[in-house]
């Protein structure tokens, strides 16, 4: 199998990406973000939950976040692989997710980070939010919280990859194929 973590920090191009290695290597696509607003969009106990923590651009806690993809990975027994997008966001989901993946005797074959400057990110985020409908994307002071809960929380969740020698930084500045380009290069070399 072939299990790519997609890291970065909000507005880095995760979900435009992953759309583009799905595509490729016909991977499946599990974006927790994802799969919270459409809980949110359902009214679901699990959507009312994890939007107090979304509205304010805090982490949804480790134990429901967890649980929650497992549930997902499950759902898909053909997979040829997964693209993991927006998580893990800590190392405890990191490591739940080795866990995990063991007792389904697979691994994280790659973690591929893109890497945006905070006033790049913030710019792309404003734009976005003026069409995206997401709430979380309009207000400034909620965008740069959701940028330091990244660098305080989820930033050092690459150590734990890169502790496995699995951990690739890219440059996620350039065209939408430019980007594409250096993430499929590195997934080209590391699967010979
Ligand atoms: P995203 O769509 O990845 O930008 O995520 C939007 C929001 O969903 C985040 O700001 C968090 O509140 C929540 N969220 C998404 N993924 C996770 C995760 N792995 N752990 C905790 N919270 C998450």
């Amino acid at each position: 199998m072939l299990n790519i973590v997609l890291f970065g920090p909000p507005g880095a191009g995760k979900g435009t990406q992953s759309a583009n290695l799905v595509n490729k290597y016909q991977l499946v696509h599990l974006s927790t973000g994802d799969i919270f607003r459409f809980n949110i969009k359902n009214e679901t106990a699990l959507g009312q939950l994890a939007k107090s923590y979304m509205d304010k651009g805090n982490l949804v806690p480790d134990e429901v976040t967890i649980n929650m993809l497992e549930a997902e990975v499950e759902k898909y027994t053909d997979a040829k692989g997964f693209i993991f997008d927006g998580f893990p966001r800590t190392t405890a989901q990191a490591q739940a997710l080795d866990a995990f993946l063991e007792k389904k005797e697979t691994v994280i074959s790659l973690m591929l980070a893109l890497e945006v400057g905070e006033d790049e990110l913030v710019k792309r985020l404003l734009i976005r939010g003026q069409d995206s409908g997401r709430a979380d994307d309009t207000d400034e002071s909620i965008i740069r919280n959701r940028i330091n809960v990244y660098n305080e929380q989820t930033a050092v969740a690459a150590e734990f990859y890169n502790a496995q020698g699995k951990y690739h930084a890219i440059n996620g500045v350039g065209t939408v194929e430019e980007i594409f380009g250096r993430l499929s290069s590195i997934i080209g070399e590391a699967s010979q």
